[in-house]
């Protein structure tokens, strides 16, 4: 018998998500139909190896189907600690579910993050989904309706910082800031590009550099340092690749991901994953149906899987060197850029 974690979280993607962003870490696999009795099954799966049981009906969108309300009854009882609602939502049921948001606020949610990618058009070709722009604009009201202050994260890249402006414009028009003070919550507004790993790694080449960071409005520049509390936009965006580059060719360390208290991903066809980078094949622990879970636990343990053995066991000298681009101008903070050499170089191992 394996030794027990202190606590384990599992997360099952019951129902996926209805939209396909193009910046989506978790990338973008189909969605399933697994049933109630299957999270049962993945619970129990698990129980034995931990002190502590976290269970979670979804990983991509919260709330999806219209049981939501008994998956997250469920998933109370088949933890040992309260589950916590985060500050996320499903915009397609805030906008036509009456009982949505007063739920949501029952849970104790009081802030919630809606994502945009600049104004209508490009927002509803990143988020993946007609129509999801007005959602989130409609999702903002009604929440401010029921007491929850909207947050808006802003995704940028080379091809969409020139529709920042149309952001500024909305948050100034629509006056969010004051509104969201008439209900005794702060307004938040922040851009950012994220990691580059599942679907964003196709958008590698459009990063943005050191000389783009200049172009972001000074009003939500403002609004970036305060949300994150630093002084500079370097210190959110990062460095450019070729500081890391430079940096890392001089770094012999690595890092075992392995932890006490290990949150898994389980897909909709019961493969499972670390939560360390996307749920793609280089991290692949096994099969829940067909595996069990206590191989899989040993596979985490013992770093088996082509991601967490590179990020375990190859020296970032020997990951800048095959997986760098010393001239890159594009901007990573170290841990985004380390990730992605560790994906590209684990992707190597698989392939050879
Ligand atoms: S970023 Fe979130 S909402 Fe967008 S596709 Fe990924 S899981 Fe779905």
């Amino acid at each position: 018998m394996l030794s027990r974690f202190s606590s384990l979280t599992v997360c099952l993607d019951m129902y996926g998500c209805p939209n396909r962003c193009r910046h989506c870490w978790l990338g973008h696999a189909p969605n399933g139909d697994p049933c109630p009795d299957d999270l049962v099954s993945v619970a129990e799966a698990f129980r034995p190896y931990t002190e502590r049981l976290t269970v979670y009906d979804w990983y991509r969108e919260p709330d999806f189907r219209d049981n939501y309300k008994d998956l997250w009854n469920l998933c109370d009882t088949l933890s040992d600690t309260p589950c916590k609602h985060f500050e996320l939502l499903s915009v397609p049921r805030a906008v036509r579910d009456p009982d949505y948001l007063p739920w949501l606020l029952e849970r104790g949610v009081r802030y919630a993050q809606l994502t945009l990618f600049g104004g209508k058009k490009m927002t509803d070709r990143y988020t993946g989904r007609p129509h999801a722009y007005d959602d989130i604009l409609h999702s903002a009201e009604l929440l401010l309706e029921n007491g929850i202050a909207p947050r808006f994260q802003v995704f940028v890249n080379r091809e969409n910082l020139r529709d920042l402006g149309a952001v500024e414009t909305l948050i100034r028009k629509r006056d969010y800031a004051a509104r969201c003070k008439t209900i005794g919550a702060d307004f938040s507004v922040f851009v950012h590009q994220g990691s580059c790993d599942g679907a964003n790694e196709a958008l590698y080449g459009i990063r943005i550099t050191d000389e783009d960071l200049a172009r972001i409005p000074p009003f939500l520049a403002e609004h970036t340092l305060a949300y994150f509390g630093k002084t500079s936009l370097s210190d959110v965006f990062g460095q450019p690749e070729s500081v890391w580059y430079r940096e890392l060719s001089e770094d012999t360390g690595t890092q075992d991901p392995v932890s006490d208290t290990p949150v898994f991903y389980v897909n909709s066809r019961f493969d499972v994953y670390p939560n360390i980078s996307a749920p793609e094949p280089i991290w692949r622990l096994g099969n829940l149906r067909s595996d069990g879970a206590a191989a899989i636990l040993d596979a985490y343990r013992s770093n088996r899987t082509p991601g967490q053995y590179t990020l375990a066991a190859v020296p970032r000298n020997q990951l800048v060197r095959t997986c760098g681009t010393p001239d890159s101008h594009r901007l990573f903070t170290r841990g985004d850029c380390i990730g992605y050499y560790v994906n590209r170089f684990a992707r190597t191992l698989i392939n050879a």
